[in-house]
């Protein structure tokens, strides 16, 4: 990536940088030191997508068919009513990207810009996000973008466990199709329902998680919207992003995921 683009981006994200007197290639990223990451955890169970179990009072929604193509995934998100958020929402979010994309991005769910123009991640945070994509070397347009839920919650709240129960199928259905190589959860919500865990973000970040029976490599780091609200954080989650960048080259070169930073 042109070293003057990227370092827009870092700077977009706040990460210093120096340059070396000597340096006469890309200038050199010098984040400040880290705090040791947490200790490794033993793998939460992942989420079973496929067959997920309801809360207690809650119907299972119809199951979708086995081995569902794009269009039709998208018109059964499109015409979904499985729970109350369809009365209340503008349109669907599907998600948004190349589907033949290597990294899947998950988030949380619609907001209010979202749910106007039906794709994710297109408001502020949205910007936030393309930032730290562009940052480890990933146009907005390379990676596929989708939530865990696709219908936005009114007042921007957080999901009930009922609407993730009968919206993850599509997630599902979606992370079937793309078989991607790395997953990228950006927040609690999101890193929570993937893992099927309640531990906080901060003991989810710096290791490979492994998700569903794909075990396809997961690795959570903040949310873009708490980002903008908590910008002294904006140099762990470029930890994180670099953590990333780094998995994947592992991955990609054969010489499979690390566990841990
Ligand atoms: N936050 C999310 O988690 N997803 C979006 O699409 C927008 C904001």
């Amino acid at each position: 990536m042109d070293g003057n683009l990227r370092n827009a981006y870092l700077d977009a994200l706040g990460i210093d940088r120096w340059v070396s007197r000597d340096a006469v290639s890309e200038p050199e990223i010098a984040p400040p030191e880290m705090p040791a990451a947490a200790p490794v955890l033993a793998d939460a169970p992942a989420a079973r997508f496929d067959t997920p179990v309801p809360p207690p009072g809650v119907a299972p929604r119809a199951p979708l068919p086995a081995g569902i193509g794009w269009q039709p995934l998208r018109e059964a998100v499109a015409a979904c009513t499985a729970c109350d958020l369809h009365k209340t929402r503008t349109q669907t979010v599907f998600g948004v990207g190349n589907t033949q994309a290597e990294w899947l991005v998950i988030g949380e769910a619609p907001g209010a810009e979202e749910d106007r123009q039906g794709e994710p991640f297109v408001g502020r945070a949205g910007q936030l996000l393309n930032s730290m994509l562009l940052a480890i070397g990933l146009p907005r347009e390379t990676v596929f973008i989708a939530n865990v839920l696709k219908c936005r919650p009114p007042g921007n709240r957080d999901p009930k466990p009922e609407e993730v129960s009968r919206c993850l199928p599509f997630l599902s259905a979606q992370i079937a199709l793309l078989k991607p190589k790395i997953m990228l959860a950006v927040g609690r919500i999101a890193a929570q329902n993937l893992l099927a865990t309640d531990a906080p973000l901060a003991r989810l970040r710096g290791k490979v998680h492994h998700f569903g029976e794909s075990g396809t490599p997961l690795i959570i780091t903040y949310h873009p919207a708490y980002l903008l609200r908590t910008p002294a954080d904006k140099r762990k989650a470029w930890e994180d992003l670099k953590f990333a960048r780094a998995t994947y080259a592992r991955i990609v070169g054969g010489g499979g995921a690390p566990e841990s930073r």
